[in-house]
């Protein structure tokens, strides 16, 4: 068809639709490495504004990291620039099979496979392991890549509420007469930074007979007391079938994903996921950077550490200064305050002050439940947070909400 007026019309049509339903996602240009504080150009043309990064995945600070940096340098002139192949036919070096490795030793591991994203294991690993026999059983809140995964896959699925283990083992117990059950969650919930409960999951699988898959992107490389990932947090490294993870939020940030685990099912992925066969490899000066990364994160905990200080110090001030704050101890610190509005507007006034953070509503949270989501980074110094500290108490302030709990700040903005 034509791209006549009528279909120009279309999708003109959708985009106001998408801009008035306040959906609309609007790109910020920043001019500088990615860091604790960036030089961000927004609205379009303005004016450069420095500003404190409250919102990146760049938890450990390794990003822009000069060790990282020198590292892609390095992999650059000893192995190149691209690889203009897939995996399986000439993209593989010897570097991918050393970044695998390590990263199989860092997560305890069986084995590992590189994907040029988080994203593509996800859509890849389902169908490379289970048909129309098995059945998938996944918590209702897992990230849409895996959602993705399991609709590309032919096997029956069913679903858990959020994070609740009798309605899981309802699910499990519904599901016996399957040749294969897989459960599936998320390691960390990127929207409230909960933390899926592995061990009781762990023991529900070998209670049912049932297989475990982690996307563990928001954790692998910071949580549990060497960072291995939220398997270490609860004491079940060795016992997860499958982990998932990315090599674009903590460890490095560049991009590159995985599936890691039982060395089986990690086969089955070379043979059968549709993202190795049919996607180009991840090119060297990200493996050589990447592998660096793992280096860092085995050799020590010092930037988890200092994450872990960092997100103790911000949660403690944060809630003394009267702001509700959803309890827990992940990186993730979001800041509820329930109203859309108010959140956006919290988050412009925020960005004024030098603080960059985006309001979340509705439907990226459920109904009712905005909030500005901060994350924290090993990259801040306290210089940083006590500023960001300083601003929301400011901006809080304005809007009288300091003190104010869940139902009075409803009361006062409305839902
Ligand atoms: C970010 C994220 C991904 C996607 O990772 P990419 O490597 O960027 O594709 C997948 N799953 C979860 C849970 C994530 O948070």
């Amino acid at each position: 068809m034509a791209y006549s007026d009528k279909v120009r019309e279309h999708y003109k049509k959708t985009i106001a639709e998408i801009r008035e339903g306040g959906l609309f996602k609007e790109e910020r240009f920043i001019h500088s490495p990615q860091d604790a504080e960036i030089k961000v150009e927004f609205p379009e043309g303005a004016e450069l504004t420095k500003v404190i990064n409250m919102f990146s995945n760049n938890y450990l600070g390794l990003s822009s990291h000069p060790d990282v940096v020198k590292a892609a340098h390095d992999g650059l002139d000893a192995r190149g620039y691209g690889m203009s192949s897939v995996r399986f036919i000439c993209g593989t070096q010897d570097i991918h099979r050393e970044l695998q490795n390590k990263i199989s030793k860092f997560l305890g591991t069986e084995d590992t496979v590189l994907f040029p994203s988080c994203m593509d294991a996800n859509a890849g690993v389902f169908e490379a392991v289970l048909g129309e026999e098995d059945i998938i059983i996944s918590d209702r809140l897992v990230h849409a890549s895996l959602i993705d995964g399991i609709r590309l896959c032919k096997a029956q699925y069913d679903s858990f509420k959020h994070m609740n283990m009798g309605h899981l083992e309802k699910k499990l117990q519904l599901h016996q007469d399957k040749r294969i059950r897989l459960v599936v969650t998320d390691g960390v919930f990127s929207m409230d930074g909960d933390l899926a409960p592995l061990d009781e999951m762990v023991a529900l699988c070998e209670k049912y007979d049932a297989m475990i898959l982690v996307d563990d992107s928001h954790a692998s490389g910071f949580i549990g007391k060497t960072g291995r990932g939220v398997h270490e947090h609860f004491g079940v490294v060795g016992k997860i079938d499958i982990i998932t993870t990315t090599l674009g939020k903590a460890l490095g940030g560049a991009s590159g994903g995985c599936v890691s685990g039982r060395a089986e099912l990690v086969e089955m992925c070379k043979q059968r996921a549709r993202p190795y066969l049919f996607s180009n490899t991840m090119p060297p000066v990200i493996v050589a950077a990447a592998s660096k990364v793992i280096d860092i994160v085995s050799e020590t905990t010092e930037r988890r550490d200092k994450l872990e200080a960092n997100t103790k110090y911000f949660r403690e001030k944060m809630t003394e200064a009267g702001f509700d704050i959803r309890p827990g101890e992940t990186p993730i610190v979001p800041v509820m305050l329930y109203n859309a509005k108010l959140a956006q507007d919290m988050a412009t006034d925020l960005y004024a002050e030098g603080i960059y953070v985006i309001g979340f509503f509705f439907p990226v949270v459920p109904q009712g439940q905005a909030r500005i989501r901060t994350q924290l980074s090993a990259a801040h110094e306290r210089e940083h947070l006590d500023k960001t500290i300083a601003a929301f108490k400011k901006v809080g302030e304005k809007y009288g909400i300091l003190g104010l709990k869940k139902k009075e700040i409803i009361e006062k903005f409305g839902l």
